[in-house]
């Protein structure tokens, strides 16, 4: 670990993470949590409480991770804590319909026009993978058209990444992929609208969807360009595809009604996760009705899940929404625009290239003087000073995403003092920044 800028020791994460690797490969479940891109121990952590975590040698992190998107809250909220007593005090699966479900989906179809019906699920992943089989049995056609820098989840069609050219038909990003599931999916490249149509002349009535994230937070943040989503919508409707809007990342949490309730574009198909969940596992895909009603048991595309609408993970999902009034995403807003300009004042001054990113509250740094549009401009930013970045905030009590290909989050915890804290930490990060070689 002496290599790395700002490392300290870490005894207690470091024994965990021994033990871990002895029976879980690469010691996490799940890869970006191994510190792999930037290196050192990963800090396990042993209790969260609004904007902080404390780890298990002790140390307290203002979190700008919040679980990758779904503490809006922060950590523990005492009314969500609440909830989820009550509903464990009852039970914690019945394999049987129950009404907290009802209420979590009466919330959401409230919340986003277009979603009239939804299903509930337990991942993002599920949510994704459901709305493309059914997009697929909906228009009986087998194409699927992502974008190169989305993340969808680790369903198998969809991780494939674009090769150089402008329409490359998918190699898998990862053993255990196969040609064949990878070979209907069309990678294009993000922001590109000219490339969608070109799909679309190439490949007439094959194209079952397009599927992007509402404004992608998996590449950095990069949003997207003004009339892509509506360019997407109208390019779908014209050739009889439809549009699915991942809002995963996004749902909840850039507005009371996502990204949806930013820019106004109507999907066919939504997808959920993260926020509605309240910490718990919980996600949801949903949309025009007409072609929800495909869905098992009412239509022929089967699609289930044991823990499916589990009481408990309704339970904190609901009691969250219901915290998450416009007033709450005032003060969201409010303290990411905050935070990003005092780490773009930073950078500047000690004379490092840099562009944060950002999509209503949640934002990234690119180490880049230009604005980045698509995952090849974000893969070319100088991302080993990232990793001194991260390493100093580190040590210094502030926890990032481990990756410069993340979005950051924050939440209605994160109070002047957490801010302070991240003011006071900023200093010698982006001096350690500036120092950083490649
Ligand atoms: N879609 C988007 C946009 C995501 O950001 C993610 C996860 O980060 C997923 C889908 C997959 O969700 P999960 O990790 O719950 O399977």
């Amino acid at each position: 670990m002496s290599e790395l800028p700002y490392s300290y020791e870490a005894p207690v994460s470091q024994a965990l993470f021994d033990r871990a690797a002895a029976v879980t490969p690469g010691g996490v479940n799940s890869p970006v949590r191994a510190f792999r891109a930037v290196g050192g121990t990963p800090r396990f952590m042993v209790s969260g409480s609004g904007p902080y975590l404390t780890d298990a040698d002790g140390r307290e992190y203002v979190d700008l991770v919040c679980s990758w998107g779904p503490m809006i809250l922060g950590h523990s909220h005492p009314e969500v804590i609440a909830a989820v007593q009550d509903a464990v005090a009852r039970g914690t699966s019945f394999g049987t319909p129950g009404e907290g479900e009802v209420a979590l989906a009466e919330e959401i179809v409230g919340r986003v026009g277009p979603v009239e019906q939804v299903r509930l699920v337990s991942s993002g992943t599920e949510a994704t993978m459901s709305a493309i089989r059914l997009a697929r049995g909906f228009t009986g056609r087998s194409k699927v058209i992502k974008f190169a820098g989305c993340y969808h989840g680790h369903v198998d069609a969809l991780l494939a990444a674009a090769g150089s050219g402008l329409a490359t038909f998918a190699l898998p990003d990862t053993p255990g992929v196969t040609g064949a599931q990878a070979g209907d999916t069309i990678v294009l490249p993000y922001n590109d609208l000219e490339a969608v149509h070109a799909a679309f002349h190439a490949h007439p009535g094959e194209i079952a969807c397009v599927i992007t994230e509402a404004s992608p937070g998996n590449m950095g943040v990069v949003p997207p360009a003004p009339g892509f989503n509506q360019g997407l919508k109208d390019a779908c409707a014209q050739n009889g595809a439809l549009f699915i809007s991942d809002e995963v990342m996004t749902g909840f949490r850039t507005s009371r009604s996502g990204w949806f309730g930013v820019d106004g574009v109507v999907p066919d198909l939504m997808t959920f996760g993260k926020v509605m969940g309240g910490g718990f596992p919980a996600a949801a895909f949903g949309g025009r009705a007409d072609v929800m009603a495909h869905l098992a048991p009412a239509g022929p595309v089967y699609q289930a899940g044991t823990l499916s609408g589990n009481p408990v993970a309704t339970a904190a999902g609901l009691a969250q929404l219901r915290l998450l009034d416009d007033a709450a995403y005032t003060e969201i807003d409010e303290v990411s625009r905050q935070i990003q300009a005092l780490v773009g004042e930073a950078l500047t001054k000690e004379g490092v290239a840099h562009t944060v990113q950002s999509a209503s509250n949640m934002f990234s740094v690119f180490f880049t003087d230009r604005a980045v549009r698509d995952y090849e401009a974000a893969k070319a930013q100088a991302s080993y000073r990232f990793t001194a970045f991260f390493h100093a905030m580190l040590a210094n009590g502030v926890y990032l995403p481990p990756s410069a290909f993340e979005s950051w989050f924050v939440s209605t915890a994160h109070d002047e003092r957490a801010v302070q804290r991240i003011a006071d930490a900023l200093p010698a990060a982006a001096r350690a920044t500036a120092e950083a070689t490649a």
